[in-house]
């Protein structure tokens, strides 16, 4: 079978909810993908950053095969011997006191709403159920029910409710939105330090810490959703170390376990996290030893690997070398460590042909909105690699 008999077939039995670009995978290494035609591909999108770690790590890898020898699955009901040195290496890692696990990013959100609201109504006496958290415009933090809810974008939205309430949407970027919007009910602030999504919107510096003091002077949790900024992309274990800010709750997914499989988790100290009682939440998967064992894999690698340094050295080089590309094209060109956003003109035609004419010379990036090409390699890249992509992308962003 080619390329297009896999596709015509993935069109005829599957959703149409994704427009994925029309490469089939059929194995990958590091920072490479390969397609079933024997195509090679420089990956520029990391699974929109969850293979941090670079497809396959061997480490990872090894973690899996010994951990799914053993045992899978074992449900919350009992435990196993993998969860509480899960615990343990989270902390020492992040600085925070206790995390909580769940499977997909958009759980984890769930899970830091529904903690802020516990926090608001037992620890800020918040009227029951009156309880306000809130978000950013342009946001992305997954796509369950409640969390379109506050979406900004139709298309995530629009065909979906009755909506969830509780939710005040205000500018992102902007303090004083912030603080017009807190009111005696808000229980939570939630952000992205950078809004990957959205197109890697880069806030001005100190936003998060400007909005970190409006929340501890006004009693108010702030949650920093790092799904996609987290555990080494942007160049710090967290962006928002960038900014010198501790979130009160740091929701983290993806890179957690590398790309072999779903993991997230929410981090907090006791006094927050320490709220939760038994059986108010939870997941049969989530914190399974399976998941335990590989996100342990997962994090090892990102220290022994230094990958946040190694992020924030190649990025610095692969921003100022994309920045120096004359294009007709190109508007600007942000980011922090290797989470890149090149933002095309109104007139470039959109950033999708552009990804199309990368593909054809060997490099996969994907268009987030319209006008925004990502590149966002896994941290395992190096410097000799980023030289080869640099003429085919020059030469793409220099297409009529
Ligand atoms: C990807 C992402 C999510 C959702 O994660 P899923 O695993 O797809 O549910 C939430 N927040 C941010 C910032 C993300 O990038």
């Amino acid at each position: 079978m080619n390329t297009q008999d896999f596709i015509k077939i993935e069109e005829q039995y599957g959703a149409h909810n994704y427009h994925p670009l029309d490469v089939v995978i059929e194995k990958a290494e590091g920072v490479w993908v390969y397609d079933v035609e024997g195509k090679k591909y420089l990956d520029c999108l990391s699974a929109y950053s969850a293979v941090n770690q670079g497809h396959v790590h061997p480490e990872i890898l090894k973690a899996l095969i010994g951990q799914a020898g053993k045992v899978t699955l074992t449900s919350r009901a009992f435990r196993n011997d993998q969860l509480p040195m899960l615990y343990k290496e989270l902390s020492e890692m992040t600085g925070y006191e206790m995390s909580l696990p769940m499977n997909s990013g958009a759980e984890a959100v769930e899970t830091a709403v529904k903690l802020a609201r516990k926090w608001a109504y037992q620890v800020k006496k918040v009227p029951r159920h009156q309880a306000e958290i809130i978000v950013a415009g342009n946001n992305f933090h997954g796509r369950t029910v409640t969390i379109v809810s506050f979406s900004t974008e139709p298309l995530y939205r629009d065909d979906f409710g009755p909506f969830t309430p509780g939710f005040v949407v205000v500018e992102y970027g902007n303090v004083e939105a912030v603080e017009k919007a807190i009111t005696p009910n808000t229980a939570a602030v939630m952000l992205e330090p950078i809004q990957g999504e959205a197109g890697v919107i880069v806030p001005p510096a100190g936003y998060l810490k400007a909005v970190e003091a409006l929340c501890k002077k006004n009693n108010v949790l702030l949650i920093a959703d790092e799904i996609q900024t987290g555990l080494g992309r942007t160049g710090k274990l967290f962006a928002a170390h960038h900014d010198d800010v501790r979130a009160d709750i740091t929701v983290v997914g993806k890179a957690l376990a590398g790309g072999f499989y779903p993991v997230s988790a929410i981090l907090a100290d006791k006094s927050v996290l320490g709220l939760f009682q038994a059986g108010e939440h939870g997941s049969t998967f989530g914190g399974n030893p399976l998941a335990a064992a590989i996100a342990r894999a997962s994090l090892k690698v990102i220290r022994d690997e230094k990958l946040s340094e190694r992020s924030a050295t190649l990025g610095e080089y692969f921003i100022e070398q994309l920045s120096e590309i004359p294009s007709p094209h190109v508007k600007e060109v942000r980011g922090k460590g290797l989470l890149i956003g090149v933002e095309l003109k109104s007139d470039a035609g959109g950033a999708r042909r552009f990804c199309e004419a990368l593909k054809g010379k060997g490099i996969l990036a994907k268009e987030t909105h319209d006008n925004v090409i990502r590149f966002a390699p896994p941290l395992v890249i190096d410097k000799e690699t980023i030289d080869w992509a640099l003429p085919a992308i020059r030469e793409t962003l220099n297409m009529p």
